[in-house]
């Protein structure tokens, strides 16, 4: 499947103001600066889709994103951005946290990890949250262009499996990409596609 069609729809500040829930909805977050723009313009064919930072932390809002007119891309604020205030960073926990809590067609968080970096205090504290409440989330480590060298990326997963097993019995589905060479576009889109068939089969099935 091919991205055809995408239209930002509207930022909301607040789940009551998210537009309307009819679609499959899928959303992204990620430390500022993991590369969550970039592979939402690599995912949806476009340039600009998403706002790639030029200051990290900038959009504090959730962005809803229509996708062939049949499911939504959801951009959410970055997390862990180092000169945001205290009392910004409560509110964005807040939204953020009653967004995914409550959002009905919300079917998969994609939580970006750097796969240069080792598992971080606040990525583990934020999948081990969606864990406790059960939500489902699945990771995408990005910028896999960047461990160009021969078992340099294997390696660095490795590492991150390594010590996300110390605290997960299995790792949760996982994909590997980069808005750069595209690495992993395709299989992310087919997994979304794949979901959508079945969130489709059983809402036919209830009727
Ligand atoms: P965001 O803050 O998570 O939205 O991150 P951005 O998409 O704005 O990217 C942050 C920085 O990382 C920018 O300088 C991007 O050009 C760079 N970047 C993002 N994705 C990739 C990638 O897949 N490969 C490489 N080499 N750089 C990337």
């Amino acid at each position: 499947m091919q991205v055809k069609d995408a239209i930002f729809i509207k930022s909301s500040a607040f789940l009551s103001e998210c537009p309307d829930s009819a679609y499959p909805e899928y959303a992204f977050i990620g430390r500022s600066n993991v590369g969550k723009s970039s592979l939402i313009n690599a995912l949806t064919n476009r340039k600009n889709l998403a706002k790639t930072s030029g200051t990290p932390g900038k959009t504090r809002l959730i962005n809803h994103f229509r996708i062939n007119q049949s499911w939504n891309l959801v951009d959410l604020p970055g997390y862990g951005w180092a000169k945001v205030s205290k009392k910004d960073k409560a509110i964005f926990e807040k939204m953020i946290a009653e967004y995914i809590t409550n959002r009905k067609n919300l079917l998969c968080v994609f939580v970006l990890i750097d796969v240069r970096h080792k598992p971080q205090q606040i990525d583990m504290e934020f999948m081990r949250w969606l864990g406790e409440n059960g939500l489902p989330f699945s990771m995408i480590f990005t910028k896999a262009d960047k461990l160009k060298r021969k078992g340099e990326l294997e390696k660095a997963l490795q590492v991150y499996k390594l010590d996300f097993l110390k605290e997960w019995e299995s790792m949760p589905d996982y994909f590997i990409s980069s808005a750069v060479n595209k690495m992993g576009v395709e299989e992310i889109i087919r997994y979304i596609e794949g979901i959508n068939k079945m969130y489709h089969k059983q809402s036919n099935s209830k009727k």
